[in-house]
Order: C-alpha cells, then structure tokens, then sequence
C-alpha cells in the first residue's frame, strides 16, 4: 500500500510539531493536520493556545521570552525542515519562512477519523480521506472563557485578560497589582496562590458560596491572607480600553452590580479538549480527555494510534510538557512501526 502514509499527526500544538520533529528525524514522513485559525470553524487551533499567548516567558531557550505565535512559528519550521508534509487547500506545503504571512488560512482540518481498521482513516474538510498505518491525535484543548466581548478584546491584545497564570502572570504588568481569577477549581485556587507571589491582593470570583476544589487545596485558599474571596459573584463585564481597570460583578442571589477594580484578570473555568471529532474511537475520561493505556506513555486504546499534549493532560496543560509528550508519541509509534515490519 503505497498510498498508506506511516504516520497522520493530527494537532500542530507544541505536541503535535515536536511529534512532528521527531518523526521526521527517524524518516516516518509524516503528514501533519495543522486545523484551521480560530476565526473558522474547526476541531484545532493551528499551533494551539500558544497563539492566544503574547509573551512566553517559561518555554526553555528563550532567556528573554519569545511570543507564543513565534515560538510556534520555530516549532513549525524545525518540523518542515526534517520534511514533515502539511495538509493544505492546494495540497502543497505552505511557506513557513516567515510566520507572520498568517499562511495558516490555507491548512485542512480534520473532519474525522475511522479506527476501527487498520490502515486507519482520517479524513480532511474537504472529505478527502487519507490512509496511515499509525496515528498520533495531539489536537490539544481550549480553555473555557466567560464568552463576554470586552473579555475576549483584552486578552488578545495583551490588555490583562489571561486564561493562564502560570504563563502571564509573572509579567510585569501585574506586579504589584490587585488581580483577580474567576473559578472555584483547582485551577482557580493554584493560579491565585501563584499569583499571590506577584500580586498585592489576588480576588477569587466564584458564583456559589462553596470552593469546588479540592479540600487541602480550598483551605489553602481560604487561609491565604492575599486572597479575598468574592462569594456568589458572576463577572458581567470587563472595563478597560486598552487595559483593564475592573470588573463589573452580579452578585448571584440578589443580583445587585457592583465594580472591583483590578490589574490583571485570569479566568481559570475549565478546559475543553478538542476530542469531539473522535466521536467515541477512543477511550476518555469523563471530561473528554484520551485516557493512556499506559500513563508512562501515549498509548491509547487502539494499537497503532496514540495520543500526545493537553488532549490528554487536564493537570499541567504546559507547553513544554505537552512538547514532551509528544516526544514520547513519536518515539512509541516510530517502535510500534517497526514492530509492524513498516519501515
Ligand atoms: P473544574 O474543576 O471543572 O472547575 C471549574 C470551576 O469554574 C468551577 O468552580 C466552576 O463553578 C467554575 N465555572 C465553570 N464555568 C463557569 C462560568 N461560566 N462562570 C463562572 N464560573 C464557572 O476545572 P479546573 O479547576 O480547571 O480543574 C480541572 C481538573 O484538573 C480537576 O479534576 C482538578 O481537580 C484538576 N486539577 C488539579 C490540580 C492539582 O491537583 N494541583 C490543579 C489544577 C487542576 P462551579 O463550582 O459552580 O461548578
């Protein structure tokens, strides 16, 4: 079967280009499904949450930050370079010399996969179907937004609106500062203890009167004397015009409306991994995340198709863990390849 491709990667996260490398590297030619840019629809974000990011001041290498589009321009580059094929409109590799020709408009989506025999079957928007031996799904996952507009302005211009304190919150925008993070999760009680090593106050907004964290992780909360606590609040609006200066709260049980003024806010909600499309090939977990065969390495519950990145990590959700993992899911399919006599 000369037409079977050794290896689809479907993501272009930090996992999906540094399976890429890897595969490259041992001549597996893979052909990566980069998604589409968020402004249509699509399962994937090409180059993931990292293009929602500006600086970048954790990714290892970078001693002066990067931004994160850049820092996934590189990966996407390093990844061409060993010879990894993007699937496109026109069906030729983009030029990816310069990142910001924004060439990500011309990528194919996955539209959806078919495991259930092998050569697998994993098809684009456009229906054509594209035949491999192994599969490595590193499609990533979205963090979860309160949907309001103003929200949404300030974090893409850099305006004090994250979704992730470990990656923005040691800026120097908000030192010092009075921030605030939305959630009762974990996430929400871990990013306001971080930020609490910036900030002068940390408000956590939550719309009940109960933490949904874990017990030893809501007392750390609750006992941390920079963290207020904002009971039964929702956030209404965000002000600022080229940053923030406040949000507009409801109160949740007498809807009065009320201003908290801040520098910095970080929505901590959730995360929804981008794993719809699998539509129930493969095992997940409540949530939607893949669940590994084995947690040491990305095997998933079908042979031959492993999995890589945030789609599978609710906990550290960090570049360069996801980075790691996709390491790993080259390494595991380019054995499980040569096991298979697939050279
Ligand atoms: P989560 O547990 O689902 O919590 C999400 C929080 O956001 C909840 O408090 C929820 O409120 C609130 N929320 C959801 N939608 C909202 C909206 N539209 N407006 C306002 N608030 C909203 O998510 P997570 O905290 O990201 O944790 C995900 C998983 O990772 C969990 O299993 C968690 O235990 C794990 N985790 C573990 C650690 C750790 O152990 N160190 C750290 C981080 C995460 P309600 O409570 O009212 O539903």
């Amino acid at each position: 079967m000369s037409d079977v491709e050794k290896l689809i990667i479907i993501g272009s996260g930090p996992a999906g280009w540094t399976a890429a490398i890897y595969a490259a590297r041992a001549n597996l030619d893979p052909l990566v499904f980069a998604g589409r840019p968020k402004s249509q629809p699509s399962t994937i974000l090409p180059g993931g949450q990292l293009m929602l990011t500006t600086e970048v001041e954790n990714y290892p290498g970078f001693p002066e930050g990067i931004t994160g589009p850049k820092l996934m321009a590189c990966f996407e580059q390093q990844a061409v370079r060993f010879g990894t094929r993007i699937v496109t409109d026109d069906g030729l590799n983009p030029d990816v010399s310069n990142p910001d020709d924004g060439h990500s408009y011309k990528y194919q989506d996955c539209k959806s996969v078919d495991f259930s025999s092998r050569p697998f079957k994993v098809v684009a928007e456009d229906d054509k179907v594209y035949l491999a031996h192994s599969v490595i799904v590193a499609t990533g996952a979205t963090a979860n937004w309160l949907g309001l507009e103003n929200e949404q302005r300030l974090a893409r211009s850099g305006g004090g609106v994250s979704a992730c304190a470990v990656c923005d919150g040691a800026m120097p925008i908000f030192r010092d500062k009075e921030l605030a993070v939305v959630g009762g999760g974990d996430s929400a009680v871990e990013e306001a203890t971080y930020l609490t090593k910036f900030a002068k106050k940390v408000h956590m907004i939550h719309r009940r009167d109960e933490l949904r964290a874990s017990k030893i992780m809501a007392e750390r909360a609750l006992s941390n004397k920079k963290i207020v606590m904002q009971w039964n609040k929702v956030v209404v609006d965000v002000l600022g015009d080229d940053s923030i200066r406040a949000v507009k709260l409801k109160d949740t049980k007498t809807d009065k409306e009320s201003e908290l003024p801040i520098g910095g806010l970080f929505v901590a909600i959730g995360h929804t991994p981008a794993t719809k499309f699998l539509d129930g090939q493969l095992d997940l977990d409540s949530k939607g995340y893949i669940k590994l065969k084995d947690p040491y390495r990305s095997t998933t519950n079908i042979d031959g198709v492993f999995a890589a990145g945030d789609c599978v990590d609710s906990l550290y959700r960090q570049a360069v863990t996801a980075a790691g993992m996709g390491c790993k899911a080259a390494l595991d399919a380019e054995r499980w390849l040569a096991d298979q006599g697939v050279h």
